[in-house]
């Protein structure tokens, strides 16, 4: 069987969720291989969790360099070890940084990209939502190699332990190839809650909420629920909450097990970033709400009375 590439996504210690779905992706298209980019001793520490979810081979990709630069490394990492492993495909993550990889990947090994997949079948035919959400196509490529970028959630994770090979993955230095170097980071302002791609529940609110102090509500249920905080375009516009918490066609895609939309109309936009959600909640005053079609439950009534009431009966659990 074909190796089939999977850019791990990590934090230096752990895999993230979005890795294992990968993984378990992969195998429908041949045998898992991680690309571990990280510093000296990241693929060792984080080969047992890969190996745990398919992977039978580890390249390590380490410099002391790669936090220094944003998509280089990893598209340096992924052209070489698509040169050593003629894969069936490429797969990474379909995250601001993921998609911009995945890109300049296929321009280098001159492929055919497919971005923002929910599905794929062992044929290499990919399944992805488009025009905002207006439309679910069927895509296959037809010049070389594929490098597909999968939606965080499309697929459910499955362990599949294997015996893990690590192969050492000569990386260039960055600096020549790379157009920006990092000079900064800030810390996420996230706290102790998860990362909104990563999330099993997402409570988000819109400009129903109505001020920034108004998402303490939506912070509320989110922490009760042991979930992220996400917000609509208008409520990110409006100053209530900030830009990287955007969900939607223009914000982040999340696909949680449990998504509550709180004073959020349900725009075509907003839809396009969380459709996929296994459960929607929805709490509205309007009735005629777009989002209540598309809701698994959903409740006509002031969010400022439903969601504190909730909050009560989870933490009261
Ligand atoms: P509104 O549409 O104003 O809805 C507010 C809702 O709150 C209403 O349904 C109202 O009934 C309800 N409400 C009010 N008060 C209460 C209350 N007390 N209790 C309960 N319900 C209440 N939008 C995104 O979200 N993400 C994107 O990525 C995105 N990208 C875009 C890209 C483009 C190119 C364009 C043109 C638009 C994009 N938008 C995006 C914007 C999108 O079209 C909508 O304008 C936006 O999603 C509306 O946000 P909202 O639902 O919070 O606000």
């Amino acid at each position: 069987m074909p190796d089939v590439l999977v850019l791990v996504d990590h934090d230096g210690e752990h895999v993230h969720k979005t890795t294992y779905e990968l993984l378990t992706a992969a195998r429908r298209l041949g045998e898992p291989a991680a690309v571990v980019v990280g510093t000296p001793g990241t693929a060792a520490r984080l080969e047992a969790s890969l190996a745990r979810h398919g992977a039978r081979s580890v390249y390590a990709a380490e410099s002391a360099e790669v936090d220094e630069f944003l998509g280089t490394p990893a598209v340096d990492a992924l052209e070489r070890a698509a040169g050593e492993a003629s894969p069936a495909a490429v797969l990474v993550s379909a995250t601001t940084d993921g998609k911009e990889v995945a890109g300049r990947l296929a321009a280098r090994l001159d492929t055919g990209l497919l971005i923002d997949a929910v599905d794929v079948d062992s044929s290499r035919v990919v399944t992805q939502v488009v025009f905002g959400g207006s439309y679910t196509v069927r895509s296959q490529v037809t010049h070389g190699m594929p490098v597909i970028t999968l939606r965080p959630g499309s697929f459910e994770a499955e362990e599949c332990p294997v015996r893990a090979e690590v192969k050492e993955l000569a990386l260039p230095p960055a600096a020549p190839t790379s157009c920006a170097r990092v000079t900064a980071r800030r810390g996420a302002i996230a706290g102790d809650r998860p990362e909104l791609t990563e999330a099993a529940v997402v409570v988000s609110g819109g400009r129903g909420v109505g001020g920034a102090e108004g998402f303490s509500v939506v912070e509320d249920l989110a922490d009760a629920l042991g979930g992220a905080v996400g917000a609509s375009r208008a409520a990110v516009d409006a100053g209530y909450y900030p830009h990287q918490y955007q969900v939607g066609q223009t914000g982040k895609s999340v696909s949680p097990q449990l998504y509550i939309a709180l004073g959020i109309s349900g725009a075509i936009q907003h839809l396009a970033g969380m459709q996929t959600s296994r459960t929607i909640v929805a709490v509205n005053k309007d009735p005629e709400a777009p989002i209540l079609d598309l809701a698994d439950y959903g409740v006509v009534g002031d969010l400022f009375a439903v969601a504190p009431e909730l909050t009560r009966q989870v933490a009261a659990r």
